[in-house]
């Protein structure tokens, strides 16, 4: 299916629904929440007489992009359309109910390893999920209306995904879509300084990330970040180690990095950026996956984490080789 074809065939699917409930990624980032929430704006704008609904866990770190729906009953998915926006695996989807709609739809940037859903739009090569619902927006604007919210929430996503318009997923097409948006009237700078803003245990933490990276000849770079490691910062609950997971790559020797991070069961979740080598193959050989340069997956113990970091050495090294 051409893009226009496809963009197409998800707004008849939408029109043929009176319910239509938008899932987003575990572990929300401002590109999920921005496309989920942007979509839902769209669709409340353009179809007033529909249920247009947002699920997913509570963040107050992303209280200034807006909230999911608290209220979604389990009946309310018998007749519903599901629309499951940047999520390339079905285990990551947040709350399971997604399952239960009569028909999905799949809109996403990542590998399309989980080929899920009856209708899928998957284009790996778009900088975020919300430039493809901008995208969408634009291929169908006769029949659907762009308020001034949905656009501050899509140019949300694209900073969020892009780091600022930094990273090689950044396209020209990219640049124009933020134009469009920017040009709807919101204030650009606030939302980059929302992004760019970190809490001051946040800081005091990215001053301990640069003190402790190892670097290692190759540009490999980690850092394990325990609990017994995290807790004399004091995160507060809208802190999010996600914001210190670029920081290594603004170091001229480092040229892609791990982070593990202890997670509630003790597993590890491992937080992969590469500048240069892919490293999602790396990722999916320890069960997980993602783009080829931002990737992650699980370790089990200190030895996945060893071989991780063994891995990742060699995969870099070998870059520099060729
Ligand atoms: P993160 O470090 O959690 O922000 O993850 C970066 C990217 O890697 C995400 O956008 C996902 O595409 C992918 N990813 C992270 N964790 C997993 C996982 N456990 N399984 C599959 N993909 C993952």
């Amino acid at each position: 299916m051409t893009h226009m074809a496809i963009q197409t065939a998800i707004l008849e699917q939408i029109k043929q629904y009176s319910t239509i409930i938008i899932h987003r990624h575990q572990h929300p980032d401002p590109d999920c929440v921005g496309a989920q929430l942007g979509l839902r704006t769209i669709l409340r704008a353009s179809f007033p007489e529909k249920t247009i609904l947002a699920v997913g866990k509570h963040y107050p770190g992303f209280d200034w992009l807006g909230q999911a729906d608290t209220d979604v009953t389990d009946d309310q998915y018998q007749n519903a359309l599901v629309i499951v926006v940047d999520t390339a695996n079905q285990p990551r989807v947040d709350d399971a109910r997604w399952q239960t709609g009569k028909a999905v739809v799949k809109i996403d940037h990542h590998p399309n390893d989980d080929a899920f859903g009856d209708l899928q739009w998957v284009e790996d090569q778009a900088s975020s999920t919300s430039e493809l619902l901008y995208d969408f927006y634009a291929a169908n604007a006769a029949e659907l209306t762009l308020p001034t919210e949905a656009a501050r929430l899509f140019y949300a996503g694209i900073v969020g995904d892009t780091g600022r318009f930094m990273y090689p997923a950044t396209s020209a097409h990219t640049m124009e879509v933020a134009g469009k948006l920017m040009a709807t009237g919101f204030s650009a700078s606030d939302v980059n300084q929302a992004e760019d803003e970190v809490s001051p245990a946040m800081a005091r933490l990215s001053a301990y990330v640069y003190q402790n990276l190892t670097i290692l000849p190759s540009g490999a770079a980690y850092l394990k970040l325990s609990d017994a490691d995290l807790e004399p910062f004091e995160l507060g609950e809208t802190d999010s180690t996600s914001a210190v997971v670029p920081l290594p790559g603004k170091i001229t020797t480092v040229k892609a990095w791990a982070f593990f991070v202890e997670a509630k069961d003790h597993t590890y979740r491992i937080r992969l950026r590469s500048k240069g080598p892919s490293i999602n193959g790396l990722a999916k050989a320890h069960g997980g996956g993602g783009h080829a340069l931002a990737s992650g997956a699980t370790a089990h113990d200190q030895a996945e984490i060893d071989q991780v970091v063994q891995e990742l050495d060699a995969l870099v090294a070998q870059d520099k080789g060729e």
